[in-house]
């Protein structure tokens, strides 16, 4: 195991479980903090993109998202949906990921889905963080692996504090698909935040490139990014 990974396994045995929420003690997530949660599912969600929105049919984040047949996420990422995100991801606080996979697993299976795949981390990102915390969830959770997956070909750095426009130019073409071809197979992706929707949408590129018939992407927490600053740098 290397240094890193070693460092992670220690960090999940030394500290307490707390509440994402709160800090209450011996639960990932209290009985308070989990009411507090906003499911990204029913009404004043999009259709389409399951991103907050009161309209009528689809909002126009999700306008020409043409290489994904829909996207649908458990929580909107807010509170302590976003805080688990984060401690999972930034603190490497890998003991949260059951019960997040818990949380998806139900949803993502109702998905008229044949094989998952994890968005992919760089190889140099994932031996800092010693995990990648898509593939994580996605083995947790028990859902049936697609035959190929993805893999990421250059080093994007990180998105935080990029536009909506500046993502989609630095993640263009930044996929691959190996393994067998996929021809008509239904895909699911598995991320744990969707913001911009930058990422899986190129990673459905590549899917489809490899013949998925129909690729959704799923995540556990949704960003809904402001509609009325579109072109604002995006701070998560
Ligand atoms: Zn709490
Ligand atoms: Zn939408």
């Amino acid at each position: 195991m290397r240094p890193r990974q070693l460092i992670a396994r220690a960090a999940d045995l030394l500290f307490p479980l707390r509440c994402a929420g709160c800090g209450a003690f011996d639960t990932p997530l209290c009985a308070r903090c989990g009411a507090d949660l906003v499911p990204a599912t029913g009404p004043g969600r999009c259709g389409f993109c399951s991103a907050a929105w009161d309209g009528e049919g689809f909002c126009p984040r999700c306008f020409g998202w043409r290489e994904l047949a829909g996207v649908r996420a458990v929580y909107e990422h807010t509170g302590a949906a976003r805080a688990l995100v984060h401690r999972l991801k930034y603190e490497r606080y890998r003991a949260l990921a059951p019960l997040m996979a818990n949380r998806l697993a139900a949803a993502a299976a109702a998905l008229p889905v044949d094989g998952w795949v994890a968005v992919p981390l760089h190889r140099r990102r994932e031996r800092e963080r010693g995990f990648n915390q898509a593939e994580l969830l996605l083995r947790r959770a028990g859902l049936p692996p697609a035959p190929a997956r993805l893999r990421r070909l250059r080093h994007t750095g990180s998105q935080v504090r990029r536009t909506a426009a500046e993502r989609a130019a630095a993640l263009a073409g930044a996929f691959a698909c190996d393994g067998p071809p996929l021809d008509g197979l239904r895909i699911g992706i598995i991320d744990d935040v969707i913001t911009s929707g930058a990422t899986v949408r190129e990673c459905a590129r590549a899917l489809r490139d490899r013949g998925a018939r129909e690729v959704w992407a799923f995540s556990f927490t949704r960003a809904s990014l402001d509609l009325a600053r579109p072109d604002s740098p995006i701070d998560h």
